[in-house]
């Protein structure tokens, strides 16, 4: 870590630690008899307070102190969002040990790579999970024993998986007389490996600092937005960077928590919202889209749904604007990454944008937005020379800030810094006022003559065509030009649309060289375990593919 220099004159406030388990204490001592509400893999709904939620984590606390795990030690989660996998957060990071969740929908070697790598003591899965943990635990040298999250009478009645616990006979067994222990805050809390789309995932490892420090951040009204008024539903997994730090800003906050569960269809996360009356969430396009599409062939409404984060790949403009002008939701626009917490930017409108025109504020918003307080950001040259911010120029973005990693878990990958600054891999723009717009994925720009085309831009005006659900573009081989943008489309069902009008869409829209030169028509994009588009896989499939151009 790095040594600053020392002040002759120190201030006097007192020095406490920030740690995770404050944040479920506060929940519990402010707005205990608030609710958390889950839909179970059970198959029913569940509710409880913040109370009994911090009850059960210290009783987990204590289970977990039998089980002898100590300070340090990984411990891991399979499971989708929902109250024991809550507890689960604050009874391992609380305890000092390092809350380790894994991504389910990974390929069971990776799987067994990522708790290897991590040496993971114990695993903690979801019973829906339970043949995913039957295919790989005998590749798991380190992990002494499984617990499978949910009662008795639910368990199975033989299995190979060997010492497997029940949850909740480790929550009846054990009191909930438990004091969170205090240490430095600067102790790892909790482990997120990356998708990992090339080479082995790599691992994120947090502390209590970076994350108390992130919640804070995110919570603020230029960010997230949370209040102790609102109901938040976080439909982005808790495998997935954290849920976005939602398990933490949500009841730093005192807002009412409802979990889907592994129900994250259109109909039943549409169900939720409304029963439970949830103003605000916060998912990837991807889930958005099946969400739209119920309540539009359903003529359905939102009766509490005020706003909603976007993030993890780029909201079509089309989606926000449906939201935004069809149902009257909010839609803030976000970027961050695994390495960063995640959150990193936030697009909201400040006071001398409200009086503008409409489209000229529908253009703020489609952007990815301003640095949330904490993270620092600008865009270089490839020679690391920096760029200015005029809207126009784009360079490779890289951030720096208390809640960025410094480096991979256990040194992966060597040293990933850049003069102290982290490289996202994305290429931005930013404009004179700080608004921060993605171009693209550095691995996804298309090189066309010697230039960059930004594939997001081709994207979005195509998904912005009433005929189109989802679309991706890539570069592909030209013998003149290097690559051609190459539009692979998803249409929506029962609409008809064709490649020139596809491709006569664009005129006017973007500089004529930029249009893509020929459109496939294909009947879905492959999707990725954190609910992005594959470009990769796009890309291998259409290695050899010959452009009408070419
Ligand atoms: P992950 O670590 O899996 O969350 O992926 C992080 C990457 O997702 C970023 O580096 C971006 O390439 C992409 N990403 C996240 N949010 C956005 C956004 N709002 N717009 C465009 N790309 C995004």
């Amino acid at each position: 870590m790095t040594q600053y220099a020392k002040s002759p004159l120190m201030g006097q406030m007192m020095d406490q630690p920030l740690l995770i388990s404050t944040i479920i204490k506060h929940a519990d001592r402010y707005y205990g008899s608030n609710e958390i509400v889950s839909r179970r893999v059970e198959g029913d709904i569940h509710r409880y307070t913040y109370r009994e939620c911090h009850t059960r984590s210290r009783r987990m606390a204590n289970a977990l102190a039998k089980l002898g795990v100590k300070i340090g030690d990984r411990v891991a989660t399979l499971a989708w969002n929902g109250y024991r996998h809550l507890e689960l957060y604050y009874a391992i990071s609380g305890s000092g040990a390092v809350m380790h969740t894994i991504n389910p929908r990974l390929h069971p070697d990776q799987i067994a790579y990522i708790a290897n790598h991590a040496e993971d003591l114990y695993l903690f899965f979801d019973m829906t999970f339970l043949p995913l943990v039957e295919a790989f635990h005998s590749k798991c040298a380190t992990v002494k024993g499984y617990v499978m999250m949910c009662d008795r009478e639910r368990m199975p009645a033989e299995t190979k998986i060997p010492n497997l616990m029940c949850y909740e006979d480790l929550i009846e067994a054990n009191s909930d007389d438990f004091e969170w222990p205090v240490f430095d805050e600067n102790s790892a809390s909790s482990l997120c490996y990356t998708s990992g789309t090339t080479g082995n995932p790599k691992g994120a490892l947090y502390s209590h600092r970076s994350t108390v420090l992130h919640s804070y951040a995110s919570a603020m009204p230029d960010a997230l937005n949370v209040s102790s008024r609102d109901t938040v539903l976080p439909v982005v997994p808790m495998f997935h960077v954290n849920a976005w730090g939602l398990p933490y800003s949500v009841p730093l906050t005192g807002a009412k928590l409802v979990f889907p569960g592994p129900a994250l269809d259109g109909k039943s996360v549409y169900e939720l919202f409304e029963s439970e009356q949830v103003t605000f969430s916060a998912g990837v396009p991807t889930v958005w889209l099946g969400l739209l599409t119920h309540v539009s062939q359903n003529n359905l409404k939102f009766s509490s749904f005020k706003r909603t984060v976007i993030g993890g790949s780029a909201c079509p403009p089309a989606m926000m604007k449906t939201f935004r002008h069809q149902y009257g939701v909010e839609v803030v626009h976000a970027w961050g990454m695994t390495e960063m917490s995640p959150l990193g930017t936030a697009c909201t409108l400040q006071k001398s944008h409200l009086d503008l025109p409409e489209d000229e504020k529908q253009a703020i918003l489609e952007k990815q937005g301003h640095a949330i307080f904490g993270v620092d950001m600008k865009i270089v040259d490839d020679a690391g020379e920096e760029l200015p911010w005029d809207g126009k120029t784009y360079g490779n973005l890289l951030v720096r800030g208390p809640w960025v990693i410094s480096k991979y878990f256990k040194g992966e990958g060597g040293d990933v810094l850049e003069n102290g600054w982290f490289p996202t891999g994305d290429v931005a723009v930013i404009s004179p006022d700080g608004y921060m717009q993605i171009t693209d994925r550095s691995k996804d720009v298309i090189k066309s003559g010697g230039e960059w085309i930004g594939s997001i831009d081709l994207e979005n005006i195509a998904m912005a065509h009433p005929a189109v659900q989802q679309a991706a573009c890539i570069g592909v081989f030209h013998p003149k030009w290097d690559e051609r943008p190459l539009l692979v489309v998803v249409k929506k069902p029962g609409v008809e649309v064709g490649k020139e009008e596809l491709i006569h869409f664009y005129d006017g829209k973007i500089a004529k060289w930029w249009t893509p030169d020929d459109v496939v028509f294909v009947d879905a994009l492959p999707i990725g375990a954190t609910g992005k588009v594959l470009k990769n896989c796009i890309r291998d499939q259409y290695k050899e593919y010959k452009l009408p151009t070419a």
